[in-house]
């Protein structure tokens, strides 16, 4: 067979596998990807990546994975071409004539993001992590397509010089992976974790990879035994739509919990979940009270994302139960669309406004389609607080603490939840019932106690805020605000401030 036959072959191969991922596009819609793909096969043709695969099948790998979200023909049609810009010598203009400004922009964003490289310099780090949102505000797809370049990239990370391999997957850690967690797109946050954590620390990648596998191997048993009960109970109570899916755990965030917690891997428990999804939310309340019936739950275990999801919009009851065994296991309740959203997290999105453009709008979709666009205000208030930030530190430190998922619930005194960061203080929340309040909080009362404002808040707490007209926001309140709302409204009072007093 010649070199040429070869191709072609893989050619059609390929083009057969990216059908397959595309099902759910109309024919119309597909005819633009089958364009895009020409084009991009004889675009790339005779490039070769470090893997030794020709250039063509990385194009589609990133397509494919865009595919797995469900997400818009014009974001694939983009994922397909977006290395054609930088790699080869097809011009913007000629994209534009062949593909429509829409694909080309996305393809733009993504090359341009490219140009962003990750440094070692804190600032220079976080002066990516800001440009990067500023790309994304314009519009979010550049992101997830860059997303799911990565993902490939890391998949083929081995084939690298051992240095890029590190500061590649350095910058999946810090950078991509908790993006895709604030997009809730959990599936590839904690794959880009994993690839990155075996290139990072290869022994204990792989002495906890060896482990856990025995664990499991051991635990099949347990687990299964655990699952049948459950089945016989829900089967009992008459609940039939349901399926229980295992849940595995990333390695990675075995080992971030075992060094958050200083614990030897023989010490993680909760390393098997299970997860039950069924059709509505109030059948997710009766499975709650069949297990809470018929199993031992560990105390405090509990937790209700569904009444008050995460501030990423995720939704799920969370439980840990004991079998009559003494198994535990960490389980999880949730419909079938909180699951997607769990899974594939903002792609829910475009696959609103696809259906809404077909025609077939529904309530569900409705709901959809807030929680997206709640993600996107996330972004975009993000973005505005950082354009008062003026200190690329100050930006990264507020970056992680509003990335971080560690949140608390506390409310006011007339029950409305205020949802903050692990850490917040008094004065955090009164920021966040209205900068007025914030800027004039004095004191606060918890749980009807008198504390100081930098008390720190926890989940449950009752905080009324007491305030007074003639107190200022002062610089040491910087000390103890760590939301950033909270800090760049004070930090905005400060720099006015001073400005009048230089007027003066
Ligand atoms: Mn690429």
């Amino acid at each position: 067979m010649t070199v040429n036959n070869k191709m072609e072959d893989l050619i059609e191969s390929l083009r057969k596998d990216l059908k397959q991922s595309l099902a759910y596009l109309s024919r119309e819609d597909y005819s633009l990807i089958e364009k895009a793909y020409e084009y991009a096969s004889y675009a790339h043709s005779y490039q070769i990546r470090a893997s030794g695969e020709p250039y063509l099948v990385h194009c589609v790998s990133v397509a494919k994975n865009l595919a797995e979200l469900k997400i818009d023909t014009a974001t694939v049609a983009a994922a397909l071409l977006h290395d054609i810009l930088e790699d080869t010598l097809v011009t913007e203009q000629e994209l534009i004539k062949e593909f429509g400004e829409e694909v080309v922009s996305l393809v733009k964003g993504v090359t341009k993001l490219n140009k962003y490289q990750f440094q070692d310099n804190i600032t220079e780090q976080a002066e990516n992590w800001r440009k990067m949102l500023l790309a994304v505000v314009k519009d979010i797809r550049v992101i997830i397509i860059k997303l799911a370049d990565r993902l490939h990239n890391m998949r083929t990370i081995k084939f690298l010089p051992p240095d890029k391999q590190k500061s590649i997957s350095q910058e999946s850690l810090t950078l991509y992976a908790p993006f895709a967690h604030r997009l809730g797109i959990y599936k590839w946050k904690s794959e880009l974790e994993d690839w990155a954590f075996e290139v990072m620390h290869p022994s204990e990648y792989n002495t906890i990879k060896t482990q856990w596998q025995k664990r499991a191997e051991s635990n099949t048993q347990n687990l299964q035994d655990v699952e049948e009960q459950l089945r016989e109970k829900l089967a009992a109570a008459d609940i039939m739509n349901f399926r229980i899916a295992a849940r595995p755990k990333n390695l990675y965030g075995i080992y971030k919990k075992m060094e958050r917690q200083n614990k030897p891997f023989s010490a993680i428990e909760d390393l098997f979940g299970l997860r039950i999804i069924t059709d509505t939310v109030e059948n997710c309340y009766s499975i709650l009270s069949i297990i809470n019936s018929s199993f031992k739950l560990v105390e405090g275990s509990f937790t209700d994302y569904i009444n008050v999801p995460k501030s990423n919009m995720y939704q799920s009851l969370h439980m840990t139960i004991v079998s009559d065994k003494g198994v535990i296991v960490e389980t999880q309740v949730r419909t079938e669309d909180m699951h997607q959203r769990a899974e594939y997290g903002v792609a829910a999105h475009w696959r609103y406004k696809k259906r809404v453009e077909g025609g077939a709008k529904n309530e569900k979709e409705d709901n959809k389609n807030t929680l997206a666009e709640d993600r996107l205000d996330w972004l975009k208030k993000f973005l505005e607080w950082q354009r008062e930030m003026t200190d690329s530190g100050e930006f990264l430190t507020s970056l992680k603490t509003e990335c971080d998922f560690e949140q608390i619930f506390v409310f006011t005194p007339k029950k409305k939840v205020i949802k903050l960061p692990y850490g917040a203080t008094a004065l955090d929340f009164a920021y966040a019932v209205h900068s007025d309040i914030g800027d004039t909080c004095m004191g606060a009362k918890v749980n009807d106690k008198m504390v100081p404002i930098d008390t720190k808040l926890k989940t449950g707490d009752i905080c009324e805020i007491l305030v007074r007209k003639n107190i200022k926001p002062s610089k040491n309140w910087l000390e103890f605000a760590i939301t950033a709302s909270a800090r760049s409204r004070i930090r905005r009072y400060l720099r006015e401030h001073e400005k009048k007093a230089e007027n003066r």
